[in-house]
């Protein structure tokens, strides 16, 4: 981060938030360090158990994810440095933005998934044009679910919502694209996934039903585009979203 730093370039940080990490990812101290390294933006992805040999004990408990909803827009109000809590930020997004939404996410052997994060596919890049790829079954249904709930604080068709994957997987035939990947709409990881995804719900519908009855915060721009602009910026072109970010202060 200094030679960045140094050498004047703009650069964030993208950190995995774990149940062992949050309260350390997001204190005072940990934040003005970043700061001062020169960061100028922060992605908070929570851990998903969406990998080969999944560890559901590193995902957030209910009660760590709504302190990190809370914390994220403290922090927003109170540091120079821009954090998008990807999974609690649903509401600038108006949910979930994948399956061609807003992108959709080509991996290594050219399978077009639905997201970084959804690990199916019924297409091959190498197979059909991008065109046709877009209008594929398992992108359509994905569209047709979104959003995939009214709470902005439960937006994930993965974790928040696993039936609506489980149901799209099983229409289209998608077929798993990495190892493991199957693990998440059946079986062991997905029992886990329902549960915790029922416990979240009822944590996360009193938060979200007195955030409606409260004036929200947000990140204004100088140019007077708001975060929401500036989150859906990054999936246009990320020079856009850095252009955005760069132009930001933080005002209640
Ligand atoms: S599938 Fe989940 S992780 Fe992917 S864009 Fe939708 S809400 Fe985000």
């Amino acid at each position: 981060m200094s030679r960045l730093r140094e050498r004047g370039l703009f650069f964030g940080t993208s950190a995995t938030v774990t149940r062992n990490n949050v309260e350390q990812l997001t204190s005072d101290e940990f934040i003005d360090f970043l700061i001062e390294q020169g960061v100028k933006y922060m992605w908070a992805f929570h851990y998903v158990p969406i990998v080969r040999l999944p560890d559901t004990d590193l995902m957030l408990l209910p009660e760590q994810r709504a302190y990190l909803a809370e914390r994220s827009a403290y922090l927003r109000l109170n540091k120079p440095l821009p954090i998008i809590d990807f999974w609690n930020d649903g509401s600038y997004t108006e949910g979930c933005i994948a399956g061609g939404k807003c992108f959709f996410h080509i991996n290594a052997r050219g399978d077009v998934e639905p997201c970084a994060f959804v690990h199916f596919a019924v297409d091959n890049i190498r197979d059909k044009s991008l065109k046709d790829v877009l209008k594929n079954p398992l992108f359509t249904a994905y569209q047709k679910g979104q959003p995939f709930t009214d709470n902005m604080l439960c937006p994930c068709p993965i974790i928040d919502k696993p039936d609506a994957l489980r149901q799209i997987v099983q229409e289209t035939g998608a077929y798993p694209t990495h190892e493991g990947a199957e693990t998440v709409p059946s079986g062991e990881i997905a029992s886990f996934l329902d549960q915790r995804a029922a416990a979240w719900k009822e944590v996360a519908d009193p938060i979200w039903n007195s955030r409606q009855d409260s004036p929200r915060c947000c990140i204004i721009l100088d140019n007077a585009v708001t975060v929401q602009a500036t989150i859906a910026s990054f999936f246009v072109t990320p020079g856009l979203f850095l252009f955005s970010i760069c132009n930001c202060e933080v005002v209640l």
